[in-house]
């Protein structure tokens, strides 16, 4: 476990030097970024389970845009490629992993989606805790949800494989714990789209039951356009 998901005391431990060796691997997420992982990281909100509803709802999304892109004669790699959002589960290890092979991310697209803040109702409240406002923390979960970023109430760390569907594209992995930073490096054997490995933290290894799994994804996933599938079998 990261040291600061044990002591939720500050953000200090973000601010360690970023280590040497590095090859210019390591990113800072953005200072608003930083500040929504930190909320979001230490939320005692409840219904921890809608992340698996927000990384459903993005594989989606991925899935779509990818059938959009190719109905518009746009060259994509492995067209041929199913549809479906698989998700595993992992007792042992602790894990719950979501894959689609939607659009996928370059290596910029990481940067900019994952380190960067794009919703709209998140960056409302940045701004509102920035200007001094306040405001109950739980609520942006509740009320906006926090996207992407609703992995970290449970995981301890994220690891994002990903590749882009363009025709040439190299595979990325993406990880964080959630502190301040990330890295992006390269890999091989990256299936074009996306895969998504939730490290689950002691408290959450719940999300790594398959029975647990499904009964969310009863609760809120029901109308997602894409067959969704729980280690092998229809959700
Ligand atoms: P939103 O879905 O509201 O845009 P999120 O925080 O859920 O915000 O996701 C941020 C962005 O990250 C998405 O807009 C998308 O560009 C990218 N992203 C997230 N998950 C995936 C995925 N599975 N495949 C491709 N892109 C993704
Ligand atoms: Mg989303």
């Amino acid at each position: 476990i990261p040291a600061c998901h044990r002591f939720h005391t500050s953000v200090q431990c973000c601010q360690e030097a970023v280590k040497e060796n590095d090859e210019g691997k390591t990113y800072e997420f953005q200072a608003e970024t930083r500040m929504l992982l930190d909320i979001v990281a230490k939320s005692l909100y409840s219904e921890k389970e809608v992340f698996i509803r927000e990384l459903i709802s993005n594989a989606s999304d991925a899935i779509e845009k990818a059938r959009y892109l190719a109905l518009q004669g746009k060259p994509l790699d492995s067209t041929e490629a199913t549809m479906k959002i698989h998700i595993t589960t992992d007792k042992y290890d602790k894990t719950l992993t979501i894959q689609d092979s939607g659009t996928g991310m370059t290596k910029e697209e990481l940067v900019e989606n994952l380190g960067t803040i794009a919703r709209s109702g998140s960056k409302a409240f940045i701004k509102q805790l920035q200007e001094g406002g306040g405001g109950d923390p739980q609520n942006i979960i509740g009320q906006f949800g926090v996207g992407f970023y609703s992995a970290f109430m449970v995981a301890e760390k994220v690891e994002v494989y990903s590749k882009s569907r363009l025709p040439g594209s190299v595979g990325y992995c993406w990880s964080s714990d959630g502190c301040g930073r990330y890295t992006i490096e390269e890999s091989t054997d990256v299936e074009p789209g996306t895969k998504i490995i939730c490290h689950l933290k002691l408290s959450c290894r719940e999300f790594a039951d398959e029975q647990t799994v499904k009964g969310v994804i009863r609760k809120y996933s029901s109308f997602v356009g894409s067959p969704i599938e729980v280690n092998g079998e229809q959700a």
